[in-house]
């Protein structure tokens, strides 16, 4: 009998023919033995996470696989990132996605990233509890550069264009409303007041005078971008009957989508979602982790970083090197359902993100395995899941796991 379930989701693993791996995908071309071991217990299929056509981001390929219909339930990223960095939302919260990056004098973008600069904290600090016109802002550090940003008042709207102009050595951009409502201009004008007041604060702070000695960009600008409200959905637990679910990922975004369902986001030391991050120990807390919570969430990232740099190499390199850590899951009891798949491809040709389908495995004890041989993405084409979508997988799992209401008698 099923009782608990990892799933885990390699970020855009799903890629396409690489000529120098004679026209197979970095997946079919990497020596992944413990996936094929894997493959061969398990039923396989391939997904369209949002659906044919679409070409999904992460936070709503995510959203989809956990059985959150993004129609209904996605309201930005903004809100997601700062789950992410530990904010609690409410009602009328406005939320934004935040960098911390380097401006000159003119407010020209020198860097969007601050010389991805890796902790924050004192910067977020001393913005953090500014009202302006009424409107109360939360800022807290999130991963390296970033940050989660809220606005909390009354009369806000998440209309509003974003300050990041998403290129260096352009200028910051004002803050425009995104529809006539009153709300959307209040909200504007009070942004675009914060951003030139955060500046003067951040400018003239010791920290950042200590940086420009040192030769280093200055933190001296919060970019924001992603506008999103608050919006109340289900935890996951109360949405699909589990008992208790943990996360455990390195990113912000994952770790905050972790928490914006309500499931316990679990510190993994050296976890970073960078190429050298601990997937050792990543493997392990998972583990654990299932002797204690019914479901477990593990979301490794290199997978796509690596193909939107354009490297296929490296994206093979690194899918043996999770493989590796996959014979780890030998462990787990028959009790165990394993789900291995991707929230979206990234093809390394086109550095970004598309529409093909990824592969997906449900490897249980006793699941009508197909016996298939390789994982790969055309190895899964010929599973006996054929092609599913992301909104498909939750309700597989309750099925392998007998929880799924009859329907009729
Ligand atoms: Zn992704």
């Amino acid at each position: 009998m099923i009782k608990k379930v990892l799933l885990m989701v390699m970020d855009g693993l799903g890629d396409r023919p690489i000529a120098q791996f004679n026209n197979k995908t970095p997946l079919e071309y990497a020596k992944t033995p413990n996936f094929n071991k894997l493959m061969q217990g398990s039923q396989a299929g391939l997904m369209y996470t949002l659906g044919r056509g679409k070409r999904p981001g992460s936070d709503t390929a995510h959203l989809q696989i956990l059985g959150y219909d993004v129609e209904k339930y996605y309201a930005g990223r903004g809100p997601i990132e700062a789950c992410g960095a530990g904010i609690k939302l409410q009602e009328g919260d406005v939320a934004f996605r935040g960098n911390f990056g380097t401006v000159d004098e003119n407010m020209n973008v020198i860097d969007r990233r601050a010389g991805r600069i890796k902790d924050v904290t004192v910067f977020a600090k001393a913005l953090d509890g500014m009202v302006i016109d009424g409107v109360q802002f939360i800022v807290k550090p999130g991963s390296a550069y970033r940050a989660g940003v809220v606005m909390r008042g009354k009369g806000l709207s998440h209309m509003v264009s974003s300050v990041d102009s998403h290129n260096d050595g352009d200028s910051i951009h004002k803050v425009e409303p995104l529809d006539d409502s009153a709300q959307a201009k209040f909200t504007a004008n009070v942004l675009n007041k914060f951003v030139k007041k955060s500046y003067q604060i951040l400018n003239e702070m010791p920290e950042n005078k200590a940086l420009e000695q040192n030769g280093k960009l200055k933190a001296n600008f919060l970019l924001l971008r992603g506008a999103g409200y608050y919006k109340e959905l289900p935890s996951f637990c109360q949405k699909w009957g589990f008992n208790n679910s943990a996360c455990v990922a390195g990113g912000g975004l994952y770790k905050g989508i972790g928490a914006f369902l309500g499931m316990d986001v679990l510190p993994v030391d050296g976890a970073n979602a960078q190429i050298d991050t601990n997937l050792e120990n990543k493997f392990k807390t998972a583990i654990n982790a299932l002797q204690t919570y019914d479901f477990v969430f593990m979301h490794i990232k290199p997978t796509d970083s690596l193909a939107e740099d354009g490297k296929p190499e490296d994206k093979k390199m690194f899918i043996e090197k999770i493989d590796k850590y996959v014979s780890m899951l030998n462990c787990l009891g028959d009790d165990v359902l394993i789900v291995v798949t991707a929230d979206h491809s990234t093809a390394c040709e086109l550095k970004a993100h598309s529409a093909d389908p990824v592969p997906v495995l449900f490897n249980a004890k006793g699941i009508r395995a197909d016996g298939l041989k390789n994982f790969g993405e055309r190895e899964c084409a010929k599973g006996s899941l054929g092609i599913i979508e992301g909104k498909d997988i939750m309700p597989n799992i309750l099925n392998i796991m007998g929880k799924l209401p009859l329907i009729g008698a």
